[in-house]
């Protein structure tokens, strides 16, 4: 058969050029020695989720620690998944977790030089390749319905045989010329199929870096590689990208590890040299006695967004992948807990080689520790961001004051005092417990413990004395003050020893006083509750909460 003939016929397209030309359009990359190029290559349909962010934290390192690239490559051949935004929506979640690519779609990069970025921008070199596979026989047109195929397949499975085309089921791969020029004429649609060489019967040894030594057996699909519309599989485009682009390592789930020998057979049919491969565990889950992977459908802490919409630190997700990621990251974090994760030395022959458990309860842990290891700036700006994407609009308006903010948290979180506040885990959490120093989110409860006229002389008699510029001990000594005007022990022993004689002690004035200004029995200092207020809002809660 004149195969030069029919791969013109096949893609007559007259805008390809010579396919070895890419290799000096896109030269190998100008890089040290061991440096790594990696990528995170989603397909655009708008949902990432935390096994991307896993890859893209390993992928990140590893180029980032040897000197390489990460690059964006957006896969986009299935365009019915495609959603308007999805690329903004990949960079952002990562950027927020503070994971940046170098180089890739949307990004802005001199480094750009490996682009388009875009799949479907990309069609020309796919189909010169295809081209080429057509002309050296590794290549042919298929022209079987979806029906023909159906069949096919039911058949196989009735049997309990692989499924797929191959062997006796690859229908078109024998089309002689004829044939082959008839259904072209009859205008047939067609798609291209690789013409596989390979024998399932044999089998090769195969260092994946992260499963270690492994047996791939050969492929022996003639998988398509051009669809009837012209695009290619992501199975062609893969091989293609990943060698124009200069890909180093692929860093992928170990869902395509079945893929792997069509991917190995196409590498050598290009005449390309493959890039090491990195097959990740999926993040598991335990339910019950039974473990199982983490689902789109099932479990909303898969989505990124889950963790940005209820605003656990972004690092903490970061920190807790790498306990995930490298085995050993917990005891340096334990060692080094000031220092930067980036310090930490990622290796990616510690990745862990079958499922990975995924543990939402130490990850929040992991949250908490960090909120609590915030600075009141940082962690004012932490809140803010949360509050200015997530928050309510009121949310929105406090914190134009970050000055006042700032003060609030000093105090609820502990900042720079001898006891820190460990038990926030998130934004949301944060935020809400600043609602009673605003007078738009004070929704006091008002539960006091005593009648009417003891509450009011209480209140009164307060405010009849407080002074803003006392100081934490003047401030107690009015309180206690108060206590023999209003039938109360002035010193706790007094109360203990004759409890009958009272109506309560000192410490019941200063809940009284706390449930008015605060609306709840338990807070932080009052005095400085009261001192961050200020005079006007104090006095004007405790006469709001007169009976
Ligand atoms: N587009 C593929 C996916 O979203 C990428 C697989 C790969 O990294 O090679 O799963």
């Amino acid at each position: 058969m004149d195969l030069k003939k029919l791969a013109a016929a096949l893609i007559p397209d007259d805008d390809l050029i010579d396919p070895d030309k890419y290799e000096q359009i896109y030269p190998p990359r100008d890089l040290p020695q061991g440096a790594q190029v990696t990528r995170l290559a989603p397909s655009p349909t708008g949902f990432i989720h935390l096994g991307n962010l896993f890859s893209a934290l390993a992928d990140e390192r590893m180029a980032h620690t040897t000197g390489g690239v990460f690059y964006l490559r957006i896969e986009d051949t299935d365009l019915k998944r495609k959603v308007d935004g999805a690329v903004e929506s990949v960079i952002r979640s990562l950027k927020y977790f503070g994971i940046r690519f170098d180089e890739g779609a949307e990004i802005e990069s001199k480094l750009n030089i490996y682009g388009p970025y875009y799949q479907r921008q990309r069609a020309q070199i796919y189909r010169a390749y295809a081209k080429r596979l057509i002309e050296q026989g590794l290549a042919y047109p298929c022209f079987c319905t979806e029906e023909e195929l159906n069949k096919v397949r039911e058949e196989q499975n009735a049997q309990k045989l692989i499924t797929g085309y191959y062997g006796k089921y690859a229908k078109c791969r024998n089309l002689s010329e004829e044939q082959i020029y008839a259904n072209l004429a009859a205008g047939k649609p067609f798609v291209i199929r690789f013409k596989s060489q390979g024998d399932v019967n044999v089998k090769h040894p195969f260092k994946d870096a992260i499963k270690g030594e492994i047996t791939v057996t050969e492929n022996d699909q003639d998988i398509v590689i051009i669809k009837s519309d012209g695009i290619p599989t992501y199975h062609f485009a893969h091989a293609i990208d990943d060698h124009f682009m200069r890909t180093t390592l692929v860093i992928r789930g170990e869902e395509w590890l079945s893929s792997l020998p069509i991917h190995l057979e196409l590498f050598k049919a290009l005449g390309f040299k493959t890039p090491v491969y990195a097959h990740t565990s999926s993040l598991m889950k335990t339910e019950g006695e039974t473990r199982r992977k983490l689902s789109k459908r099932k479990d909303p802490e898969l989505s990124l967004d889950y963790y940005r919409s209820q605003g656990y630190y972004p690092e903490a997700v970061v920190r807790y992948l790498l306990t995930i990621l490298n085995s050993n990251y917990e005891e340096w974090e334990r060692k080094n807990p000031q220092a930067d994760w980036r310090e930490f030395k990622f290796k990616i022959d510690k990745m862990s080689r079958s499922g990975t458990l995924f543990d939402l309860d130490k990850l929040s842990d992991i949250s908490k520790t960090r909120i609590s290891m915030l600075s009141a700036e940082e962690c004012c700006a932490f809140l803010k961001e949360w509050a200015l994407e997530f928050g309510s609009e009121t949310d929105k308006l406090h914190f134009r004051d970050e000055e006042y903010i700032i003060k609030i948290l000093t105090l609820i979180m502990g900042i720079g005092g001898k006891k820190r506040r460990k038990d926030i885990e998130r934004a949301s959490q944060g935020v809400r417990l600043m609602d009673y120093f605003f007078d738009d989110t004070f929704n006091p409860q008002y539960a006091f413990r005593f009648d009417d006229k003891t509450v009011n002389a209480v209140l009164d008699g307060f405010a009849a004395v407080y002074d803003p510029a006392d100081d934490n001990q003047t401030w107690f000594a009015k309180v206690k003050s108060l206590a023999p005007q209003v039938g109360f022990a002035a010193e706790m022993a007094e109360y203990k020893a004759n409890p009958g004689a009272y109506k309560g002690s000192v410490s019941d004035i200063a809940e009284i006083l706390r449930v008015a200004v605060t609306g709840s029995p338990n807070s932080p200092d009052l005095c400085t509750i009261m001192g961050i207020l200020g005079k006007e809002r104090t006095l004007s809660r405790l006469a709001a909460a007169k009976r």
